[in-house]
């Protein structure tokens, strides 16, 4: 442990101007406030925040940090108060103190959505004063380093999960790259330890029968830098087992044929020297094509900045190598640190802290969250999405989750009567995947019901079972009431008319249990309706009359489709498109219900030999009808500048709504296209194409024909 002139000698060796005092009563303080507690390991819990002041003064924090560092837990675990803090340490480190103080009480988690939140308290914490998240960072690298001595499998596994998913990845953010690594690969071993065992035995050979070749490789890269003039110091470390597991797993390979396990860094004095530097290189070895990357042209959000690229060096192994000058290595090693050191009220110092305040600003306004989380490269959060709600609400998803996963994920009502989405403030269609920071607005109507085929893009269990049970309940009645109707047709043909009784008394007959079940069975075609009058009136005997497809004209006979949504126990047919208005004909299939043609449709000439699958049906007349058809027409269409935007204009012109637009065919004079138009009915249909006929532009148009 170390012990208290060292820490003091430490600090004041980067800031002679250190309050060595404050430091020596911190460090006096913690110990008695801690007294005789105890770690998990054995230790005198002082070690603790002895250790975290100690990593902290690794990156050469300020003074106030390092007293921080010692007195993070005293008002979390001991009777002393931020009070107290304040009157004997000042304002700055109280306030330090209490922010790490509130973010340790949240930290009792125990599932991914409270991390989300934790994440949320971490970042609204740092913005007030992002030494708060150094604080804490260290705090959770020494709670890493001692994880083992926890007893609780399942306590140690949280903390791990909540290490790489929260605090690396902001490590990474405040650039802090040591950190970073040293926590996911903690964090790996206790998550994994399969895995990474078998990554350091691996390693752990490889070098066994190579030798030394990080060794080698520096040597030879300083050499080949030195005969060009370049005055570079070269390092060279292997990668830490996480980072390989985790190339491994994004790249899917295996280890075998992941050979650049080894990583270099050339840190030359000039910028120029960088460019030197990899011209040299480039010249020298075989390049790894598509892997250079200019961050010095180009920072990452993190500032960090260096020359990227990969190379098949001189043992013939991949390497990775990384170019840069002592001022970038600095702000590499260190990140947020860098630009701490003795500086005070960073976040007024501006430039650096962009990042920050943008990410705060987010936070305070939603105005534009789609960058919340893309900002914060929270990469473990991979198979999740994160979307705010249009109060900025958090809403934690799988990947994939569309609107419908989010309205359902907000309550059940809002699902069931979801009708559109606005994505970002745009209106967008509902099997959108969602991307991480999604501002999601549902618009929602009354008389909306879910729609069957929801169920083929959500990805939620909950969206997935309120839908199918929905559709289930709809379903049936659905198929109930085409029966009930199917009946009084076949029925009103043959002069009767339906009681209740009469179905009653087939029941048995038709090995039925109920009325309902009945009515549902001829919905689905298991029985015609003169099954059952037949079964009702089996004296009457007469060859009964079938539907055939000469039948013209709305019969009286037939079934209105109203009420029923396609989909469920009526289909409208993908081959020809049926609108209302059009002249229609039903045919049953067993299980399905009905599926609606045209009369025209060359569809229907397979079911000739079927008569008893023939239904008449009929559009409902003069009712409401709210939703909209889709119809399909073949243009032909001048190729010239500006036809197209003729077409689609007059399209728009009389309201219809384009769903689909594919070009069949394309000459030097006419492209041919098939276009899908959602329209009200076959009236709507028809004064578009006869508006369409009109436009010069437009040499043909037809309605589609199966
Ligand atoms: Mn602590």
């Amino acid at each position: 442990m170390l012990r208290q002139y060292e820490l003091v000698e430490r600090v004041k060796s980067y800031d002679p101007a250190a309050d060595e005092d404050a430091l020596n009563r911190a460090y006096v303080f913690s110990m008695k406030a801690h007294g005789a507690q105890k770690r998990a390991s054995g230790d005198p819990y002082f070690f603790h925040p002895v250790e975290v002041a100690g990593i902290l003064s690794d990156k050469k924090l300020d003074c106030d940090s390092i007293i921080t560092g010692l007195l993070h837990d005293t008002v979390e675990d001991t009777v002393a108060t931020v009070e107290d803090i304040q009157s004997l340490f000042g304002i700055d480190v109280a306030r330090l103190v209490d922010g790490v103080t509130k973010l340790s009480q949240i930290e009792t988690l125990s599932d991914r959505a409270k991390q989300a939140e934790n994440f949320r308290k971490l970042l609204l914490a740092m913005s007030e004063d992002i030494r708060v998240l150094l604080v804490k960072q260290a705090d959770r690298l020494h709670n890493m380093r001692t994880l083992e001595f926890i007893r609780s499998a399942e306590k140690r596994s949280l903390i791990a999960r909540e290490t790489m998913d929260i605090y690396a990845p902001l490590a990474e953010r405040i650039g802090i790259r040591d950190w970073k690594e040293e926590l996911e690969d903690r964090a790996f071993a206790e998550l994994n330890a399969d895995a990474r065992k078998s990554i350091v035995k691996r390693l752990q050979f490889l070098r066994e029968n190579g030798g030394d070749i990080v060794g080698k490789v520096t040597s030879e890269l300083t050499q080949t830098l030195a005969d060009k003039g370049i005055e570079a110091v070269v390092t060279g470390r292997e990668k830490s087992p996480y980072s390989i597991w985790h190339k491994m797993r994004r790249k899917n390979i295996g280890f075998e044929q992941l050979s650049d396990i080894m990583a270099f860094r050339v840190v030359v004095p000039q910028v120029q020297d960088c460019y030197r530097a990899l011209g040299v290189i480039h010249g020298h070895y075989r390049v790894v094509p598509g892997r250079f990357k200019d961050y010095i042209s180009i920072p990452k959000p993190n500032d960090y900045r260096s020359l990227h690229t990969s190379a098949y060096g001189p043992e013939k192994q991949r390497i990775e190598i990384q170019i840069r000058t002592h001022e970038m290595h600095e702000v590499a090693e260190l990140g947020v640190a860098a630009h701490w050191q003795f500086k005070h009220n960073l976040l007024t110092d501006g430039r650096q802290y962009r990042w920050l305040r943008e990410l705060l600003e987010i936070m305070e306004h939603a105005e534009a969250p789609e960058e919340f989380l893309e900002h914060t490269k929270l990469e473990m959060f991979s198979d999740q999405v994160f979307c705010f709600s249009p109060r900025g609400d958090l809403m934690e998803l799988p990947l994939g989750a569309t609107p419908v996963d989010f309205a359902y994920a907000v309550h059940t009502e809002i699902g069931d009567s979801c009708v559109g989405a606005k994505i970002n403030r745009r209106e967008a269609p509902l099997r959108t995947k969602l991307k991480n920071g999604d501002q999601i607005e549902i618009l929602t109507s009354a008389d909306q019901s879910p729609s069957p085929n929801w169920e083929s893009f959500v990805v939620t269990g909950k969206a997935r079972a309120c839908i199918r049970r929905f559709v289930r309940s709809q379903t049936r009645e659905q198929y109930n009431r085409l029966g009930q109707e199917i009946i009084e047709k076949a029925f009103r043909r043959e002069g009767r008319k339906v009681v209740k009784k009469t179905l009653t008394s087939v029941l048995v007959k038709l090995t039925c249990r109920s009325v309902d079940d009945l009515l549902v069975a001829v919905g689905q075609g298991r029985f015609t309706g003169e099954d059952v009058f037949a079964a009702a009136y089996p004296r009457t005997g007469r060859k009964r009359q079938r539907l055939a497809p000469s039948v013209k004209g709305i019969s009286e006979y037939a079934v209105p489709i109203r009420g029923l949504i396609p989909g469920m126990a009526v289909h409208l047919a993908a081959c020809c498109h049926p609108l209302p208005g059009d002249q229609i004909v039903g045919i049953v299939s067993i299980g399905k219900g009905i599926t609606v043609h045209t009369r025209d449709c060359e569809t229907l000439s397979n079911f000739i030999e079927m008569p008893e699958q023939w239904v008449d049906v009929q559009w409902e007349v003069g009712a409401e009808d709210i939703s909209k058809h889709v119809s399909r027409i073949n243009v032909v269409l001048a190729n010239r500048p500006g036809s197209l935007a003729a077409l689609t204009a007059v399209i728009g012109q009389y309201e219809g709504n384009i769903s689909n637009l594919k070009i069949n065919d394309r000459s030097e004079d006419f492209f041919e296209m098939q276009i899908d138009i959602q329209v009200n009915d076959v009236q709507h249909l028809t004064n578009i194409i006869a508006g369409l006929r009109v436009d010069s532009a437009i040499a043909s148009v037809e309605r589609a024909q199966s």
